[in-house]
């Protein structure tokens, strides 16, 4: 079956807004459904405030879901405790536009490669051999444990980010913007990387982007959203995200 599964998910933020006494709600997400197959990539695109990045959170257990539900490997995760989460964490992951997002610049890349394991009770004695082996895994050299993020290019930074998630071995990522912020020639070195380790290990990816551009490289199917709803959705060659 599907890695994972989204279903008629709708998320609402905040509390009704009310309008001449009747309670008006435009939900952020609204009804969208798509699934994602071992070592596929799926497409979620749209412009912005279409969202994206909501239903990116929904499923990573960021923001609430107000309908529907999220499966991970077919098990129900959309109401997961934090307990819970810190289980199905180990299997899925996410990937920030700003590497910032999953990198301290006060810490060495080795500390930060390992703190997933530390929070996942992982034994200590895997953390040092998982780190080095995620860094070979994005192509850094192995002394890049011991330095820090501001050592690093933009893109490399990125792949730290990629290692980051990848430490924990997980079988879904979730890639919100992945390479918004890189410079076309290094968006195109980290698809390639990505394409690389999905095809090496099955991964499952959702790949957040505003546009099909990017994400014709990696997926063979795409969702496009508008106004929280999935306005197209099909494969990559018959998608269009004409509004
Ligand atoms: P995208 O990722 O496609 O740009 P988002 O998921 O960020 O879209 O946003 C979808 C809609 O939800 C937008 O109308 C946005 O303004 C709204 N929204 C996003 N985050 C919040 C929030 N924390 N509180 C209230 N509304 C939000
Ligand atoms: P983590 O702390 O799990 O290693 P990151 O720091 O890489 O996660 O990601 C930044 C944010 O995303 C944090 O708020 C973190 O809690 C959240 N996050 C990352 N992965 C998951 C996941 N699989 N499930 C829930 N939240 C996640």
């Amino acid at each position: 079956g599907p890695a994972l599964e989204v279903r008629d998910l709708t998320v609402r933020y905040g509390r009704p807004v009310r309008f001449g006494g009747t309670a008006k709600t435009s939900p952020a997400v609204d009804g969208v459904s798509f699934d994602i197959a071992p070592g596929e990539t799926l497409g979620l695109v749209g412009e912005s405030g279409s969202g994206k990045s909501t239903i990116g959170k929904a499923i990573l257990g960021l923001q609430p879901a107000s309908a529907g539900q999220v499966l991970l490997h077919g098990s129900d995760i959309t109401r997961a405790s934090l307990r819970q989460r810190r289980v199905t964490a180990i299997d899925l992951r996410v990937v920030f536009q700003d590497p910032y997002s999953s990198l301290n610049p006060a810490q060495t890349i080795g500390k930060t490669l390992t703190e997933p394991l530390r929070v996942l009770r992982v034994p200590k004695d895997q953390h040092r051999p998982r780190a080095a082996e995620a860094l070979a895994a994005v192509g850094l050299p192995a002394d890049a444990i011991d330095r820090y993020p501001a050592q690093f290019s933009g893109g490399q930074r990125q792949r730290i980010a990629i290692a980051r998630a990848l430490v924990c071995d997980p079988q879904v990522i979730v890639l919100d913007e992945p390479v918004s912020s890189l410079d076309v020639s290094t968006q195109a070195q980290v698809l390639n990387l990505l394409a690389d380790l999905r095809d090496a290990r099955g991964l499952a990816l959702l790949f957040i982007a505003h546009d099909l551009g990017v994400v014709r490289f990696l997926a063979q199917r795409a969702v496009v959203l508008y106004r929280g709803q999935v306005m197209e959705s099909g494969p990559i060659e018959e998608v269009t995200q004409r509004p």
